[in-house]
């Protein structure tokens, strides 16, 4: 895993990344990272015992394309590093890809993997839960863009909301429009609730909406889940329940869908970080990971 920043400007209200340096809503860029990166792979590729990564999940701790001219340069010229030691690097993004990475993701095409993650495409709930994330319909177009380049792009819907998002209506909506652009592979998974996620879910949705999430998820406990101590995730039938619908809408328009086994470890079985860590030989520690 590699981070080129902490924090995110989009301020997703279910963000589950808790950020140790910086508030909600701010970003740390990393700047001298690409320099770093260059220097490890350099020596990892000359010492005889250390061999560097064969595949990078990058960024993590924030998202890779905000509207951040200064984190934008910092991830072109990361993937530039990256993909110049024939690293491959797996990206997960609801924002929008530059046209000014046109060219190197041309380039490198059969290096990249994206995944563009959905949580709605209605509007009113989006500017709700991911107030300064791109409207659905601009990252509907950055997909179609990264196909045309010939990138590898895949949907995540995540995270699914008890009774707000995971509705047969909401959920045809969302696989039409995402089957619109081309995909034919979608992860995803419910709403893990943390304290931080609990805190601002509560004050800052709909009563209405709150009352029926806090329904959802009542009576199950607080428990550690990977390297989460503080995790509550519904009843395993009421996910399971959940999966069965999505997957019933989605098979009708064409879309297979996996779950994430990271964010829901009982009944997942498909991941994009750990996909894309299959082959990692010798994790680079240039920076602890934030979540
Ligand atoms: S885009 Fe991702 S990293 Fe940024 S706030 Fe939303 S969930 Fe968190």
């Amino acid at each position: 895993m590699v981070d080129v920043a902490a924090g995110c400007s989009f301020g997703c209200l279910f963000c589950p990344v808790r950020w140790r340096r910086v508030q909600d809503g701010e970003i740390e860029v990393f700047v001298d990272l690409p320099d770093r990166l260059r220097r490890e792979l350099t020596m990892r590729r000359r010492s005889a015992e250390q061999v560097g990564p064969g595949k990078v999940l990058l960024n993590a701790a924030t998202d890779s394309f905000q509207p951040i001219p200064s984190l934008l340069a910092v991830v072109h010229e990361t993937l530039e590093v990256l993909f110049s030691a024939g690293v491959q690097v797996a990206v997960r993004t609801r924002g929008l890809v530059p046209e000014g990475f046109a060219g190197l993701l041309r380039r490198h095409s059969d290096l990249l993997l994206v995944e563009q993650t959905f949580f709605s495409v209605d509007e009113r709930l989006t500017e709700q839960y991911e107030p300064g994330a791109p409207h659905p319909q601009q990252r509907l177009e950055s997909i179609r863009r990264l196909r045309a380049w010939g990138v590898e792009v895949r949907a995540r819907i995540q995270p699914l909301i008890p009774f707000v998002s995971d509705t047969v209506g909401h959920l045809e909506e969302l696989v039409r429009h995402i089957r619109s652009a081309g995909i034919e592979r979608a992860t995803s998974s419910y709403l893990v609730m943390r304290p931080q996620v609990q805190e601002r879910l509560e004050t800052r949705i709909p009563q209405a909406h709150w009352n029926l999430i806090r329904g959802s998820f009542k009576g199950q406990p607080w428990r550690k889940v990977g390297i989460h101590q503080m995790t509550r995730l519904m009843p395993i039938r009421t996910r399971d329940q959940g999966y069965r619908r999505l997957r019933t809408v989605a098979e009708r328009a064409g879309l297979t869908i996996g779950i994430c086994a990271c964010q829901d470890p009982d009944l997942g079985s498909d991941c994009f970080a750990r996909q894309s860590s299959t082959d990692l030989v010798g994790q680079l520690d240039l920076f602890p990971s934030a979540s």
